[in-house]
């Protein structure tokens, strides 16, 4: 399986790609978590990326699509493999789309996650993340909250509010991710590789949808 997913923050990518991986042995990629371990390991990268992230604001296209190219050069390339967070704009996609194709790969189909603002806002508002060295895992408080109040159950070290997890910075993020999405959504519908599921279903209902959609 080759997939890609598309969503508002908060529409529950992560969550759904960890099942895939879990479930189906994909290989998950996300541009989010690549940037963030970057910005751990102070890496050129990370400098350039940390005042973006932490204004809720799109890393430059030509940052991502590197990152990107470079999971995909390796020898090691994935064979199957869910996107998380890239490609965020048409032109990550069209850059995607030419890497993808020098590489012989193929896309099964893109997900599109659909969910509307204010649950969005609701939903990220009772999210924490580890804030441990090396982990990163989230959790809701609502949905699926840690076995121990305010602690990872994976690593013992504290959870914490990420900075781009505010509700000032989640409403920035939205309108960006509105102003970039529709083209990229639309081009890959021209491409009928979009499937449309609705996130505000069970995590279960959902990922049996993303199987159905993909394998129909
Ligand atoms: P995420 O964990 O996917 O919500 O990403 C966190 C942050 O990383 C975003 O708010 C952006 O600042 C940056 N980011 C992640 N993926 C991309 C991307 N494909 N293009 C630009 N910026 C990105």
């Amino acid at each position: 399986m080759r997939l890609v997913l598309v969503g508002a923050p908060g529409s529950g990518k992560g969550t759904q790609a960890e099942l895939l991986v879990r479930r189906h042995g994909l290989k998950a990629i996300g541009t989010g978590d690549i940037l963030r371990a970057a910005i751990r390991d102070n890496t050129p990268v990370g400098r350039q990326a940390e005042p973006i992230l932490r204004q809720g604001r799109l890393v430059p296209d030509r940052i991502v699509n590197d990152l990107i190219a470079e999971v995909f050069r390796d020898p090691d390339q994935p064979a199957a493999f869910v996107l998380d967070g890239y490609p965020r704009t048409y032109a990550q996609a069209i850059a995607f789309d030419a890497l993808l194709n020098l590489q012989f790969i193929k896309l099964d189909a893109v997900v599109h996650l659909a969910v509307k603002d204010d649950e969005v806002v609701r939903r990220i508002g009772s999210r924490r993340c580890c804030g441990g060295p090396n982990c990163g895992v989230c959790y809701n408080l609502l949905a699926r909250p840690p076995k121990t109040d305010g602690i990872c159950d994976r690593c013992g070290h504290p959870l914490i509010i990420r900075d781009d997890d505010r509700e000032e910075t989640v409403r920035r993020r939205l309108v960006e991710f509105h102003a970039n999405t529709d083209q990229l959504i639309e081009h890959y519908r021209l491409r009928g590789l979009l499937r449309e599921i609705s996130a505000l279903d069970p995590v279960e209902t959902i990922h049996a949808n993303i199987l159905k959609a993909v394998n129909p």
